[in-house]
């Protein structure tokens, strides 16, 4: 991990990239669809009090309210493919824009291409920021698979809980146990969705790890059994350690 560009105009506490608000740090979460990387990034935002901005979020939020943008995206989601880069990159450089992204950001699902990822390095660069860390998850297909098509997704999109019919049920069925709102299911986790998004995950992945990897700013997490309760808490920890050190 890298240890130059970090925020000078803060106050340190623990270490370089603890303040007294929370952590400075530009955060990419990698990994395949329903390898984890949106429930971990989740909790690490909690962790860290950093924003964390997941473009598939976004695009959901357009494609709920029925924008021209939420048009265009569903167009292209729902079959399981990659909305085209412009489109992508103009609104994640809208929400970087925005004063709670000034200190640091954790990114879920964002850059997925080597394109996307020379523009974030662009739009940090103007900043005089950079990405400080990328984990990277790791996780077999057919666990990835056998997530997927047990996903169960809370709809107050406040919330965004994240569950499994089978492995991490919630209490009560179809209610998330956080916020008591309707749990759905997310129109692209069916199977033929599933196997283009795995796909153009991996036609994609091998450039952006490469090109992390050269930054020095990759970390690859295999977590040990991803289905176990505390996989999670595991790779938080992991990331953790690999931000202090
Ligand atoms: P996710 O919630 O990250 O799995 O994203 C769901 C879908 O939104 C993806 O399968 C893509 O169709 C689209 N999407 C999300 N992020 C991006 C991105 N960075 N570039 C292109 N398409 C994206």
């Amino acid at each position: 991990i890298k240890n130059d560009g970090m925020e000078t105009n803060c106050m340190v506490t623990k270490n370089k990239r603890e303040t007294k608000g929370g952590f400075v740090m530009k955060i990419i979460m990698l990994g395949a669809p329903g390898s984890g990387k949106g429930t971990t990034a989740k909790v690490l935002a909690e962790r860290t009090n950093l924003p964390h901005i997941s473009t598939g979020d976004m695009f959901r939020e357009q494609i709920k309210k029925g924008t021209e943008l939420g048009k265009l995206a569903n167009s292209y989601i729902s079959q399981g493919n990659l909305v085209p880069d412009e489109v992508t990159i103009n609104i994640v450089k809208d929400r970087l824009g925005w004063e709670d992204a000034e200190n640091g950001v954790i990114l879920d699902g964002f850059p997925r291409t080597i394109k996307q990822a020379e523009a974030l390095a662009l739009i940090l660069q103007e900043k005089g920021k950079q990405v400080d860390i990328v984990p990277e998850l790791v996780v077999p297909d057919q666990v990835i698979i056998d997530r997927i098509l047990n996903r169960a997704t809370c709809s107050n999109k406040e919330c965004g809980a994240i569950y499994n019919t089978k492995f991490k049920p919630s209490k009560v069925p179809g209610v998330c146990d956080k916020c008591g709102s309707a749990l759905v299911t997310r129109t692209d986790d069916n199977e033929e969705a599933i196997k283009t998004r795995l796909e153009v995950y991996r036609e994609n992945s091998k450039d952006l790890i490469a090109y992390y990897k050269e930054k020095g700013v990759l970390v690859t997490i295999t977590p040990e059994n991803p289905n176990a309760e505390n996989s999670t808490e595991q790779v938080i920890n992991t990331i953790l350690e690999a931000i202090k050190r």
